[in-house]
């Protein structure tokens, strides 16, 4: 069973640093698997990247619920795309990291993501619509880039002051921690 996990919100570092490649599947990577997709679902969410609960390791989980159809839900580690299609659409797009942020976000509307599932085994992954969304939205967190910076200038200058706020909150309370 999984448990519940601290999400970290804007305004901690780890949001913008780069996750390592796993280079080994233990019990405690298959524990935080299970934590991983525990957290995203007690907070309504269709996907979450290692760094959003502080893990600087290349894992993402994705859990696209059936209403929403095509629904797929996995687990990949070191996960590269490698197809993407030319095709984009502009949705509104929100994180886990960020509460009460919204806003427009360019991506393709088809992905193929390969890297490796908990017994190390390669697998391939395809999606559309909201799955392929969630890819491109979780691998770039493991690159350290948040949904925000693929907004248009327009619409992120629309948010600054929403996300200054947040992450000043969040600074404050880490100081205290
Ligand atoms: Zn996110």
């Amino acid at each position: 069973m999984g448990k519940k996990l601290p999400i970290v919100i804007w305004g901690n570092p780890v949001l913008k640093m780069k996750a390592k490649e796993i280079t080994e599947v233990d019990d405690e990577l298959r524990q935080l698997a299970e934590d991983m997709f525990e957290t995203m679902r007690a907070d309504n969410g269709v996907g979450l990247a290692g760094n959003q609960v502080g893990v600087l390791k290349r894992i993402f989980v994705v859990e696209v619920p059936k209403k929403d159809a095509p629904s797929q839900r996995f687990v990949i580690l070191n996960p590269v795309i490698t197809k993407r299609s030319k095709i984009k659409e502009t949705q509104e797009e929100g994180c886990l990291s960020f509460p009460g942020i919204w806003g427009p976000v360019e991506r393709s509307c088809e992905v193929e993501v390969q890297g490796i599932d908990l017994e190390m085994k390669p697998v391939t992954i395809t999606g559309d619509g909201l799955v392929a969304r969630a890819i491109q939205h979780e691998l770039d967190h493991l690159d350290g880039i948040v949904f925000v910076e693929r907004m248009s200038m327009l619409n992120r200058t629309m948010l600054n002051k929403k996300l200054r706020e947040l992450a000043k909150k969040t600074k404050a309370s880490l100081t205290r921690a």
